[in-house]
């Protein structure tokens, strides 16, 4: 079993650009071994430059997940952090989107964190006993999306208001074993989150029915997108930390 002296391991998703790579970076600052994953390992040579391990890892596949959480127990025998981060915006009005994309939009935003939260807990679990400042943590990256609602975005907040229950759910399920259960909302942060979720509009945009409220919707997303109206990416990462290291009484 691993002393409480060992060094405490954290495993960041979504780690390959925004919120994600700002996280790993600033974990390992905090003292924290890193993992950091996503699919394309080719944007994460900086984190490895800076000594965070880079794995792999697609959060909507199994064995991808498996063979990762594996790894890392193999290599530090201890998982105390998990931040799950990796998510996008699928947006369109509900007639307009695929089912198929939806389904993919749950996969990423809600079952992959979910999985994963499956397969790190039984090592969280076991590290029970470490003293009350180096409790464990799951970070689930919710959004102001997942408390309030716009048009055309049915399901993106149906994956984030589904991220709030089961975090909510997790975390009084997790407490008897110290660990907390930690709910993120950021508002507008300058990642790449905006032109993909904009550029999911493109369907909705071509004529029809919905043109005028796909139109609206892209220059509110435009405008909160601008310095000024949104922030940057560290700024979250920050906050993330800080909930991380907080020294929180343990729920009862
Ligand atoms: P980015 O698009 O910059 O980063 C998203 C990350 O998610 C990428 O690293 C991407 O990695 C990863 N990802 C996407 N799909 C998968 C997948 N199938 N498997 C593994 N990783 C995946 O956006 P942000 O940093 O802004 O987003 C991070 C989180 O913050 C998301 O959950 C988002 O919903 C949330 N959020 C963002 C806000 C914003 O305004 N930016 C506001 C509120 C919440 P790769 O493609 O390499 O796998």
């Amino acid at each position: 079993a691993p002393s409480s002296s060992s060094r405490r391991v954290a495993l960041v998703t979504g780690a390959s650009s925004g919120i994600g790579e700002r996280t790993a970076l600033r974990l390992q600052e905090a003292g924290f071994t890193v993992y950091a994953v996503a699919r394309r390992v080719e944007r994460m040579k900086g984190l490895a430059d800076a000594g965070i391990h880079v794995v792999a890892m697609d959060v909507t596949d199994d064995e991808s997940m498996t063979s990762g959480v594996a790894r890392i127990i193999e290599e530090q025998g201890r998982i105390d952090v998990l931040v799950n981060n990796a998510g996008y915006g699928s947006y369109g009005a509900v007639e307009d989107v695929p089912i198929d994309e939806a389904r993919r939009q749950f996969e990423v935003n809600v079952f992959g964190l979910a999985r994963l939260t499956q397969l790190v807990t039984p090592h969280m679990r076991a590290l029970a006993d470490e003293p009350l400042a180096r409790r464990c943590r799951i970070v689930n990256i919710s959004s102001i999306g997942g408390k309030f609602y716009e048009p055309l975005g049915a399901w993106y907040h149906a994956t984030k208001f589904a991220v709030e229950g089961f975090s909510d759910s997790l975390r009084i399920e997790l407490a008897p074993f110290g660990i907390d259960v930690v709910i993120i909302e950021p508002g507008p942060i300058r990642t790449e989150w905006s032109a993909i979720s904009r550029e999911s509009l493109t369907e909705t945009s071509r004529g029809g029915a919905y043109e005028g409220q796909a139109e609206k919707v892209r220059k509110v997303m435009e405008r909160a997108d601008r310095p000024g109206m949104s922030s940057r990416p560290d700024a979250v990462a920050k906050k993330i930390v800080s909930a991380v290291l907080a020294n929180t009484p343990r729920a009862r």
